[in-house]
């Protein structure tokens, strides 16, 4: 660590200029273009999501910044190192927890946290391996085969193993997919802590949900291009489409042709969902206009757009197929 507190902390924890990669092809495949002219700016501190549907690049991205991936062209920085020029220091700047759980069965926890240590050049006497094995709450199994730790368990380790070296950057690759409910609140809790303390968290999911609550800004990558980077709060003001769900006092089977000049649908139990930008429609003129066609209000609900609604316009609405909500 002292190699990195000796230097002045960096505005950025990632800055990315231009970059392109292109796999290159072989006999049964073609070369592929996997990111073009990505510009990325990751503020020191925060907790950013990079999302995009699957293929869109963001192992890529991560695996290139993790050094895993040699780039093609353009600039990498890691906490201001240069990823290729100053690997050393840029590789210890960053943790990578790894989206598969792949621990050798026959370690146990202490064993896996001194092994990476070890790896990572960290002395014996600055190892934290309690202190780590304590704050992912495995203390209990730190001498237990890996092969006897549940899948939360392994999930947790991993984490533990990105964080031995006290990188300044953490990344999480879909650290919640296929995990349950109660064990997502300990590790965002747990992470959320790591943010506290001044890690910035970078953060690669599928679930819209987890990104709206915990991401402070958000980028959104489709085929290998940056589509958007955003702080969060304005990402979900930019569509500016609020639904409104009316209830009225008379059952309704159809839109009442009053309301016809309205972009609105009867819902299942006869409601009114309007759809409308409230900066141009105030929810008060909708309810004017209900009350003129004759009907009164029993019941009114809002619900702001949401990630998902921008995150299908924004990817060009080429993923509905995909669940990208709601799986668990
Ligand atoms: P994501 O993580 O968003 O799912 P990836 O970064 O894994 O996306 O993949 C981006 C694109 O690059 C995909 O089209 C994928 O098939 C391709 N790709 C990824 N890794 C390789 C590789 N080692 N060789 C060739 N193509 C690859």
């Amino acid at each position: 660590m002292s190699n990195l507190i000796s230097k002045t902390l960096p505005d950025y924890a990632i800055e990315i200029k231009g970059l392109n990669k292109i796999y290159a092809g072989n006999s049964l495949q073609p070369s592929k273009e996997a990111l073009t002219n990505i510009d990325l700016e990751i503020p020191r501190g925060s907790f950013f999501g990079l999302l995009g549907p699957n293929g869109a690049g963001k192992s890529t991205i991560i695996n290139i910044m993790a050094g895993l991936v040699i780039k093609s062209s353009g600039e990498v920085k890691v906490w201001d190192y240069e990823i290729e020029k100053e690997m050393r220091q840029a590789r210890s700047s960053i943790g990578v927890v790894p989206q598969e759980l792949n621990i050798d069965p026959f370690f146990t926890p202490r064993e896996v946290l001194e092994t990476q240590a070890g790896l990572y050049g960290v002395p014996k006497s600055e190892r934290r391996t309690d202190e780590i094995l304590s704050a992912v709450r495995l203390s209990d199994k730190a001498d237990s085969y890996a092969r006897s730790l549940s899948g939360g368990m392994r999930r947790r380790l991993l984490i533990a193993k990105a964080m031995v070296h006290s990188p300044p950057v953490l990344v999480l690759d879909e650290p919640t997919a296929g995990v349950d409910v109660e064990l997502r609140q300990q590790l965002w809790s747990y992470i959320r802590e790591l943010r506290d303390h001044g890690t910035t968290i970078l953060l690669t999911t599928h679930y819209l949900e987890e990104a709206e609550e915990l991401c402070d800004q958000i980028a959104i990558i489709n085929h290998g291009r940056l589509v958007t980077s955003q702080k969060t709060e304005d990402l979900l003001r930019t569509l500016d489409s609020k639904e409104l769900i009316v209830s009225v006092d008379t059952p309704l089977t159809k839109v009442p042709e009053k309301l016809a000049e309205f972009n609105v649908k009867l819902g299942k139990s006869g409601k009114l969902i309007f759809r409308v930008a409230p900066t141009k429609v105030p929810v008060e003129s909708v309810m004017d206009a209900v009350r003129a066609a004759g009907y009164k209000i029993i019941d009114l609900t809002t619900k702001e757009s949401d990630l998902e609604d921008i995150f299908l316009l924004m990817t060009g609405g080429d993923n509905k197929g995909e669940k990208i909500r709601g799986e668990r």
